[in-house]
């Protein structure tokens, strides 16, 4: 009965959680577990900003710094006294920040990112591991180098599956294993990050390559709701929902699953539960093969700060296939996806994130061949499994600017 067990930051982000967290592996301390830590809180966007200054030569990258190190101090100084080991290991991690921001940043700013921002999941798992054995919950402590082997695609590494799944299996320990999330490494050892949010995705790949019977990410929702409980009133728990459905979810942007995380569970038919660490003992969400939705209600999933862009010729003739390739050229050159995409007889339209560098540089390359025109300040609201009162309740209020539907899924652009 192995189970992998995934705490994001809002699990562990002050003193008072992580007591919680740990109350919640005593509980399972039977369980032949491994245990995937986030970075703590907010870190790891502190540390995006310490690495933002730093690139840019700032002053204030010390400041920032400092502020990180103030986080953590603070915890470690209510969880142990001044002379234990981990004061000296959380101090050694955030040395080898020091050190990279002691010499001029790399050309290649996502192998800057890696080296930075990782530390977060490290010291987050330092700190856990040390807490945990303390009071009693002996576990090891695992370096996700060791096991997470990647390519060298820095900031969005790729895993290499075969050897992964060789290191993790040669981990052997009778104790619950704690490692870091959204962290990996290359064949030539440095440090690589998997993408933001990627914490879901290591808790799958360590369940794939460990086959465990189960893996569970603990969140700060009841489970898997039909909304997004921080824009809808009346979000509802969905009990039971097939794999096929939930990559629906997470590909149209419902934020509580990273999208990379189902198929390697639904390859191996490993049952995902997303389970509220605040109420531990309430049944969450189960993601499986072979199950209907339960309830079957209408889900609803939020995109904001959208921008439609309309793509047409300059002569004003169709927009053709080969538009179409130089289009979808430009777009994969600068990594935007595509959140909609609708073509008419005059105009190609895509809405996509408004990134504004990204953004400023597409419409830049597009103005080379075509006419563009843009609309922006607009949200994108997907609704599967849509009826007519759902989408009343996301019109209300605001400017159909465009509608698209299938059989299951309604997609709406609006200006609020
Ligand atoms: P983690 O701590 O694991 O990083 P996240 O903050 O990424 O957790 O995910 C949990 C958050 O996801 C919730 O607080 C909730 O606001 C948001 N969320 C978005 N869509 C949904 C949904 N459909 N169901 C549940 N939570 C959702
Ligand atoms: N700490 C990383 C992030 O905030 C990874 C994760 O939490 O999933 O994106
Ligand atoms: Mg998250």
């Amino acid at each position: 009965m192995s189970k992998v067990f995934k705490f994001g930051g809002a699990s562990i982000k002050d003193v008072e959680s992580i007591k919680n967290v740990s109350e919640i592996l005593f509980s399972h301390k039977n369980d032949d577990l491994f245990i995937i830590f986030s970075a703590m809180g907010k870190v790891t966007n502190m540390l995006e900003d310490v690495l933002d200054k730093y690139v840019n030569h700032s002053s204030e990258t010390s400041y920032l710094l400092q502020k990180v190190k103030d986080f953590h101090y603070s915890i470690l100084d209510n969880l142990f006294e001044k002379e234990e080991q981990i004061y000296n290991d959380v101090n050694n991690l955030f040395v080898e920040i020091e050190w990279v921001l002691e010499d001029d940043p790399n050309e290649n700013y996502d192998y800057d990112y890696d080296q930075i921002v990782s530390i977060g999941e490290l010291i987050s798992t330092k700190i856990m591991s040390s807490y945990l054995n303390k009071i009693g919950f002996k576990n090891i402590w695992i370096d996700a180098r060791d096991i997470i082997k990647t390519d060298n695609t820095h900031r969005f590494a790729k895993v290499n599956w075969s050897i992964t799944e060789k290191s993790i299996l040669s981990v052997k320990s009778e104790f619950p294993k704690i490692t870091q999330g959204f962290i990996g490494c290359t064949s030539e050892n440095f440090t690589t990050t998997l993408g933001r949010e990627g914490s879901d995705f290591s808790a799958a790949i360590i369940g794939y390559c460990i086959n465990a019977t189960e893996v569970v990410i603990w969140k700060d929702v009841d489970g898997l709701l039909n909304s997004d409980p921080r824009y809808f009133e009346n979000s509802e728990l969905l009990e039971e929902i097939p794999f096929t459905e939930a990559v629906e979810l997470a590909y149209f942007g419902a934020k509580v699953i990273h999208p990379k995380t189902i198929y390697p569970l639904k390859r191996k038919s490993i049952p995902l539960f997303v389970k509220s660490f605040i109420s531990p003992n309430n049944k969450g969400t189960i993601i499986k093969n072979d199950v209907e939705i339960t309830p079957l209600i209408p889900s609803y999933i939020v995109k904001e700060n959208q921008i439609l862009i309309s793509i047409s010729d300059i002569n004003l003739s169709f927009i053709v296939e080969n538009h179409l390739s130089e289009i979808f050229n430009v777009l994969s050159e600068l990594n935007i996806s595509v959140n909609l995409m609708q073509n008419s007889a005059a105009s190609f339209s895509i809405c996509i994130d408004n990134n504004k560098k990204r953004v400023s540089k597409l419409i830049k390359i597009l103005n080379e061949s075509f006419n563009v025109y843009f609309n922006d300040d607009l949200t994108l609201f997907t609704i599967r499994h849509y009826d007519e009162q759902a989408v009343d309740l996301v019109l209300k209020g605001k400017k159909l600017i465009l509608e698209q539907k299938s059989r299951n899924t309604i997609q709406i652009v609006v200006k609020q």
